[in-house]
């Protein structure tokens, strides 16, 4: 069931749901793709509206983030769960390696991403790591080709938004994979080059304010949260719409 919170068309699902429908496109017979918006996409959606048909045109749309279950709360249609991307891309291993699937790791700095599989293959040593690569690249259509040398079944998408989004779109008839996922930072966070915030603060739904401290510089996107906030508000008490000419 899709959940409407502010124009982009989330899977109202937990994690546990969120796997098995992973799942199921493996065994299926398109190439599905998966989006993770937070609250700062969610927001740059609401004035985008190319990005947020991309975003609603995906097969699985995961509620990333404490700041999109808090919009969807406030306009009086919750979502079951947070299903974090970086947490959807570590459970499905498990089922890759059940299933034999072929993963593929794509974006964030050069040598990130061999890190990232070196971490994944510790905890999972079936996975099938058919290749990796950096996000740093100029032709895409050299990208599509290698990915689909290397026979990859699944493909994470790690570029940052909205380039991951268009990517997965604009080439999803060329790749020959299964299932692709969007996932922003994940290779980051799983290599350990970007460090996920403690436990406690991620429990009392305080990640954004570590990766403020850690990154000062991302502080104007992240106004894109409470801004968004401020537009569920808007949105609940006085059943106003915000288009891409009314600004927050
Ligand atoms: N990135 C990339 N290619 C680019 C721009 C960014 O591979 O052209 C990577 C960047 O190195 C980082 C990831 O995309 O690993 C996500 O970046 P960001 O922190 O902006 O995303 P978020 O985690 O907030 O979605």
């Amino acid at each position: 069931m899709k959940t409407d919170v502010l124009g982009v068309l989330y899977d109202n699902i937990t994690m546990e749901e969120a796997v098995a429908a992973g799942r199921a496109f493996l065994t299926g017979s398109k190439t599905a793709y998966c989006v993770t918006p937070n609250a700062e996409m969610a927001y740059e959606a609401l004035h985008n509206e190319s990005f947020r048909t991309l975003l609603n045109s995906a097969d699985l749309v995961l509620p990333d983030g404490a700041g999109v279950v808090l919009g969807a709360k406030i306009l009086k249609t919750p979502l079951k769960q947070k299903v974090a991307g970086i947490e959807f891309a570590q459970n499905m291993l498990p089922v890759y390696e059940e299933l034999g699937s072929r993963l593929y790791l794509l974006g964030s700095k050069p040598g990130v991403a061999e890190l990232a599989a070196e971490r994944m293959l510790e905890k999972h040593p079936k996975l099938i790591i058919c290749g990796t690569a950096d996000g740093y690249f100029k032709d895409e259509s050299e990208v599509v080709r290698i990915i689909n040398e290397a026979a990859a079944d699944v493909l994470y998408v790690c570029l940052g938004a909205p380039k991951q989004e268009f990517f997965m779109f604009n080439h999803k008839d060329e790749l020959n994979v299964r299932l692709m996922a969007g996932l922003g930072g994940t290779l980051d966070g799983i290599a350990g080059t970007v460090k996920r915030a403690p436990k406690w603060m991620i429990r009392l739904q305080l990640e954004w304010l570590y990766r403020l401290i850690k990154e000062p510089r991302r502080l104007g996107r992240m106004m894109r949260l409470p801004k968004f906030i401020l537009a569920a508000i808007k949105k609940r008490w006085k059943g106003k719409e915000y288009g891409k000419t009314d600004r927050v």
